[in-house]
């Protein structure tokens, strides 16, 4: 071992000058523990057909005899998304969380045919020793039941980390975010805090998710008449939970429409999480035994995701729920920034159907469960940290938490901002950029990944179209039997075809192909020619492929598409 590296470094591998993908790498000397490996929901327009992003894991895959565990702060996508993928590339790697966020990785990886690596349950108050580092899980209160903080105690000092987290004094299962122990190991001196910093830009405290339970109450009861479907996470199960009991109260049934909202709910039952009585849930096969007025529906979709089930509903499609005016739909979430879009598309379709809409207007149909500026200084205050790096946002949060912690007297130079692939060292008397790790972006298709140049192609076809040469050629004669021209995505006029056609035989003629046989040089040949004529022609940019067709005479087949 070499002494040189016995020294604490954080390297930022996702999550940081973004939301999404949190994963964060903390390494002492020949030890490294992973906090969070989270996934993005891509945008269409930025990255077409891509089902999943997941950070680049050649960091940890490079270092996997050093890692000792993943620690787990809570069961988002945003922390969870990833770990199917990494334990595929990487191997059996332990992973510490929460029941649900267990639950939730287990059912990921039964899924996708992983297999199981050891999956350790911790609680709140559990300290956990992983390698070098002795990791101690705090109770925080965040929009999914079991988030932790983290204090991470190392050789070289503490290193507290967040987690996602809202300052709830009124929780709805009752457990509160242990501020007096944060207090604590604020008190017994904490090296390096990471916050988290989503909310950053709002000011005030975040609003008690109860609050939440009390509009849809007032919403619930005001609509006696009617049948209710209300739309929200799933991972929410503390709104699922109070919307059950509202229920309950006025004596409606629940059913659960999603996959991901009936698949949540059986763990969190299972796991003694989501009280009900016995008759209280039914199976949405089953509403149409139900009066209309005596059923609440709670869906997916909050946020107009294309295959989910309020979508299906809004669109006319789905078996079991026909959307009609004896119908209040109410949208217990914000749009996610980048789906408006979608939301609002969905709430035009439902108002179509008669459906009455009750969604973001309203007061308190949804609280977030991120902290505002107040929760953010009461943390800071009580962590105290002699060094700070903002995280879980992009980069106006980071800079905004930064400037929130300058204005509580952390110096400038005790604060980082970073980026994705960003490496500190943590010293006693400083904390350093050091070299970069290679990091990024890891776009997932189907059952594949795909590299950004697969994108580059997706996003040209789908502005520009595609143009394909077809060559027949006979291969011992080095002659052009005929030229074929297909256009996709964009439409040509018979006589510029024309002149592409004999443009691509003069290419062939003057070419290197004729005496060398050089199929690449001529290929590029076309491709430049052929779009430099088009790019003049009609001021467009297709993706121009040349396809040489090389036969033996007598194979000679006609030209067909
Ligand atoms: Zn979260
Ligand atoms: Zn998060």
């Amino acid at each position: 071992m070499i002494k040189k590296n016995k020294q604490l470094e954080v390297a930022f591998l996702g999550g940081v000058g973004e939301i999404g993908k949190n994963m964060t790498a903390i390494c002492y000397a020949n030890d490294i523990l992973i906090v969070d490996c989270g996934s993005t929901f891509p945008s269409m327009d930025d990255t077409p057909g891509i089902d999943l992003i997941i950070p680049d894991f050649t960091f940890i895959k490079d270092n996997i005899d050093k890692v000792k565990g993943i620690v787990i702060t809570h069961g988002h996508e945003d922390h969870i998304g990833g770990i199917p993928y990494l334990l595929a590339e990487c191997g059996n790697i332990p992973v510490f969380g929460s029941s649900l966020a267990i639950a939730l990785i287990k059912h990921k990886l039964t899924e996708k045919k992983i297999n199981m690596p050891k999956l350790n349950v911790v609680k709140g108050g559990d300290k956990k020793n992983i390698g070098v580092f002795s990791v101690e899980f705090v109770n925080v209160t965040h929009s999914i039941l079991g988030a932790f903080a983290l204090a991470i105690t190392t050789p070289a000092g503490v290193v507290f980390h967040t987690g996602d987290y809202k300052i709830d004094y009124t929780p709805v299962d009752g457990e509160s975010i242990d501020l007096g122990r944060i207090a604590d190991i604020g008190k017994a001196g904490v090296t390096l805090m990471l916050g988290e910093s989503t909310n950053i830009e709002k000011k005030g405290t975040t609003i008690s998710e109860k609050e939440v339970g009390i509009t849809l109450q007032r919403v619930i009861e005001s609509n006696a008449d009617k049948r209710i479907i209300i739309a929200t996470f799933a991972s929410n199960v503390n709104r699922v939970q109070q919307i059950v009991s509202i229920c309950e109260k006025v004596g409606r049934q629940v059913a659960f429409d999603g996959r991901s909202m009936v698949n949540i709910s059986e763990m969190a039952k299972k796991l003694g999480m989501l009280e009900c009585k016995e008759n209280t849930i039914i199976p949405i096969e089953e509403i149409k035994g139900v009066e209309p007025q005596k059923l609440c529906i709670i869906s997916t979709g909050s946020q107009g995701e294309p295959m989910s089930a309020l979508t299906r509903m809004a669109n006319g499609e789905d078996k079991e729920v026909v959307i009609g005016e004896n119908d209040v739909v109410a949208i217990s979430s914000q749009p996610i920034p980048g789906n408006e879009k979608a939301v609002y598309t969905l709430i035009n379709n439902l108002y179509r159907r008669g459906a009455k809409v009750l969604y973001g207007s309203l007061e308190q149909l949804h609280v977030s469960g991120h902290a505002c500026q107040d929760e953010l200084k009461l943390m800071l205050s009580l962590v105290r940290p002699k060094y700070f790096i903002p995280v879980h946002g992009e980069y106006r949060h980071l800079k905004k938490h930064e400037e929130l912690a300058l204005s509580m007297g952390i110096p400038k130079e005790n604060i980082r901002l970073v980026d994705i692939g960003n490496r500190v060292v943590v010293k006693k008397k400083s904390i350093q950029l050091v070299q970069s790790v290679e990091a990024g972006e890891v776009y997932v298709d189907g059952d594949s990944n795909v590299d950004s140049l697969v994108l580059r192609d997706r996003k040209q076809l789908s502005t520009d179209g595609v143009v394909i040469l077809l060559l027949n050629i006979d291969v011992e004669n080095r002659q052009l039997y005929s030229v074929d021209i297909l256009a996709r995505g964009m439409v040509f006029e018979e006589e510029f075809l024309e002149d592409l056609k004999k443009l691509a035989e003069d290419i062939f003629e003057t070419s290197s192909y004729k005496n060398e046989s050089d199929r690449g040089g001529l290929k590029n040949n076309l491709k430049r020619k052929i779009s430099r004529v088009i790019l003049n022609k009609l001021r467009q940019r297709p993706m121009v492929l040349p396809l040489l067709i090389e036969q033996v005479r007598g194979d000679k087949t006609e030209g067909e598409e």
